[in-house]
């Protein structure tokens, strides 16, 4: 993709430019035994006089000219993530769904914003930043690879907006003050508006668990779908959406399992998407499981339906949470928190594809 592309571009000029900094002794190969001679130990700053020093990025940002240079914070800030979904856009703010198209449809003009400028360029700064020397591996030595890539995801989410519109979803991720955001809305007329590269993090899934990560967040794009939560979900939309998720699998190589619900990953706080939610189209497209309802086989009679949850994914901490959501996602029309045997049937089932 272009941006990412371009991402990758300006962080290797910012390698070669870091690179070619004066200022500082030369670099010393670890995997050489000779010494370079003209070393200065000095001018380490009571580092080990072994180690690999480094141009500060500042140095670099003074290559600019004044007027070029943004202004920012120095300061990186994590910002606090909210543990809720977002809250509803008050309903004379937000505009038209052209505006929206016109502004979320590349990074390249959501970057001409200046929010999402600062944003990013802090987020440089914390990826260039010299090592920390709280670091233990850094006071013995650094040796750089060429090798490497960016971070992919690996999962997506599907979420439902539970609210009225796309413009209303739109609107909400756009400001700073909701602390919510997605990669993707697909509206109800199947529109489908992307928000963020999908490289980077969204904040969609909040406090959550699915195995035993915890970040889902850091590994997975977040899809919300234009619904109120309390009706089925249109067919221009599902069309959309499967499209969008044959283009996400085969670009990143996401499994078959690892298309899930925010309320797969946080089963006491989320219930979307909805019950509406046509999860067995979705596993019949190649998005997620689902079980074979014309030959559903009787688990043995030590089958451990708790631990078959665990297997699939589910945080059975709270076995209760757990059941409901694995119902709501496989049973739908009953999300009471038991098992019948039909219900442990289709667990049983499920569960073998893990
Ligand atoms: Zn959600």
């Amino acid at each position: 993709m272009f941006s990412s592309k371009a991402l990758f571009r300006t962080a290797l000029l910012m390698v070669v430019l870091y690179a070619c900094g004066t200022s500082q002794p030369a670099r010393r190969n670890v995997l050489s035994n000779t010494k370079p001679a003209n070393q200065q130990p000095a001018q380490n700053n009571g580092r080990n006089p072994d180690q690999t020093t480094f141009t500060r990025p500042e140095q670099i940002t003074k290559r600019r000219p004044p007027e070029e240079r943004p202004v920012v914070n120095t300061k990186v800030e994590r910002r606090q993530e909210p543990e809720t979904e977002a809250p509803a856009a008050t309903a004379t703010t937000y505009r038209s769904p052209a505006f929206y198209k016109n502004i979320t449809d590349s990074i390249q003009r959501v970057a001409a914003k200046p929010s999402y400028y600062k944003m990013t360029e802090n987020l440089f700064k914390e990826m260039t930043v010299v090592p920390d020397p709280k670091n233990p591996a850094v006071n013995s030595q650094w040796y750089t690879t060429v090798n490497f890539d960016v971070r992919k995801p690996n999962f997506v989410i599907l979420h439902h907006t539970a609210q009225n519109s796309a413009e209303q979803t739109l609107f909400t991720f756009s400001i700073s003050r909701t602390s919510v955001s997605a990669h993707y809305v697909v509206g109800r007329d199947g529109v489908t508006y992307q928000m963020l590269n999908e490289y980077m993090r969204a904040w969609h899934a909040g406090r959550s668990k699915w195995g035993s990560i915890t970040d889902m967040n850091s590994c997975s794009i977040g899809i919300e779908i234009d619904n109120n939560g309390n009706e089925p979900f249109s067919e221009a939309q599902i069309s959309s959406l499967l499209k969008l998720l044959e283009y996400l699998k085969d670009k990143f190589g996401i499994p078959q399992g690892n298309f899930i619900a925010h309320s797969d990953i946080a089963p006491s706080r989320k219930n979307d998407p909805s019950k509406f939610f046509p999860w067995k189209r979705l596993a019949g497209a190649g998005f997620g499981y689902w079980y074979d309802s014309t030959n559903l086989a009787e688990p043995p009679a030590d089958f451990n339906a708790i631990l078959a949850l665990r297997v699939i994914g589910y945080d059975t901490r709270n076995q209760a949470t757990a059941i409901t959501a694995f119902k709501l996602h496989y049973i739908q029309n009953d999300i009471t928190p038991s098992l019948t045997d039909y219900d442990k049937k289709v667990l049983y089932n499920v569960y073998k594809y893990y």
